[in-house]
């Protein structure tokens, strides 16, 4: 594949700046984009002096042009419950307004587009696994709707470029994702649970631990989208683990790999906290031969050394 220009948002972010180190090796030219009120730039500080990657902080919920570009990777939004519960308002435009702008530099320099979205659009689902054709069980009104129906908005409007407008969009349902540069203080499970177990502070489990989500290591994943940004797909395909684990379950996982002695306490559910989740990855494996290769277990050791330089920081 010859060199392409690529713009991705949410460049400062967990995911985003693995897409970005992804596409530089592959030989690309990146231009990144965010607004950092998740990411920061120590996750791009290892590309300081590398030629083919160029910054600029700004927010792509205000109109934005950087030039040409062969693709775009759109990846800015609030993700984790925490983050976006405090700024619910903006998670709401990100996912709209600013999915529409990215769009239009799709559209206006006949770019190929590839949109993150969740497999919060199955909100708590009734269909277990996840399957693609799943239209989900949101409240739209409840405390998460500002992250699961921006997320949904955004898979309508992505849908409507390629109906209308004829750009090559591509839709990712992404699974809860863990690794290196996940943010130490997110309120995400692997975070927190990391965190505390380093520290040898109890272990907050919400509820009594039996709901279920599927963890993918962020290598696997970025894997896995890059593929799908190169197929002809255009209908949202589920990429994630399908190893399904009980919040307790990865607790005790956490405890064996951190060799931890922090006790287990439990505390309230969140309200709409989805009780289980796990993706049927079929349509992923069928279509892009892809399938996640690093375990639970593996990705967390690969994580230790994050985790803990975050505790030396604090
Ligand atoms: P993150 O918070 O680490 O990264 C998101 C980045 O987007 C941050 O750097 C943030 O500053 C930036 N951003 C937010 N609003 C912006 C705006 N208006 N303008 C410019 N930049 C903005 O989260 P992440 O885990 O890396 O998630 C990246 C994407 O993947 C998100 O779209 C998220 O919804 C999606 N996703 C992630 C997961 C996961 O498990 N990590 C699961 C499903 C979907
Ligand atoms: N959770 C937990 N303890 C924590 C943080 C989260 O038990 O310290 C639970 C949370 O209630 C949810 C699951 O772990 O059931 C995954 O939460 P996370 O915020 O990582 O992701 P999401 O709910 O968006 O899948």
């Amino acid at each position: 594949m010859s060199s392409q220009t690529i713009l991705v948002t949410g460049a400062a972010g967990f995911l985003g700046s693995h897409l970005c180190d992804h596409l530089l090796n592959e030989g690309h030219s990146v231009i990144g984009v965010d607004n950092l009120c998740t990411g920061s730039l120590a996750n791009l500080a290892h590309l300081a002096e590398e030629p083919r990657f160029r910054f600029t902080e700004l927010d792509i919920c205000q109109p934005f042009d950087v030039g040409p570009v062969d693709y775009v990777f759109n990846f800015a939004s609030p993700a984790s419950p925490e983050d976006y519960h405090r700024i619910g308002i903006e998670t709401l435009l990100v996912g709209s307004v600013g999915t529409v702008n990215t769009l239009d530099i799709a559209k206006k320099y006949s770019a190929g587009y590839l949109h993150a979205s969740t497999s919060e659009c199955y909100g708590d689902p009734e269909v277990h696994p996840q399957v693609e054709t799943y239209w989900g069980n949101v409240n739209p009104v409840g405390p998460r709707s500002v992250y699961d129906e921006a997320k949904r908005f955004s898979e309508a409007v992505v849908t409507a470029y390629n109906r209308y407008h004829g750009v090559n969009t591509h839709l990712v349902r992404i699974f809860n994702t863990y690794g290196p540069r996940l943010q130490a203080n997110d309120g995400r499970v692997i975070s927190n649970l990391m965190m505390q177990a380093l520290q040898n502070l109890p272990l907050t489990i919400y509820g009594d631990g039996s709901q279920t989500r599927s963890f993918c290591f962020c290598t696997d994943l970025i894997e896995g989208i890059v593929l799908l940004s190169r197929s002809d797909e255009h209908t949202p395909v589920n990429i994630g683990n399908p190893i399904e684990w009980t919040i307790l379950e990865c607790a005790q996982e956490i405890l064996a790999v951190t060799g931890s002695s922090s006790e287990i306490i439990f505390k309230p559910l969140p309200q709409d906290d989805p009780t289980r989740r796990r993706p049927d990855i079929t349509k992923a494996q069928n279509l892009l031969g892809w399938e996640p290769k690093i375990k639970l277990r593996e990705g967390l050791e690969r994580s230790l050394a994050h985790f803990k330089a975050c505790i030396d920081a604090q």
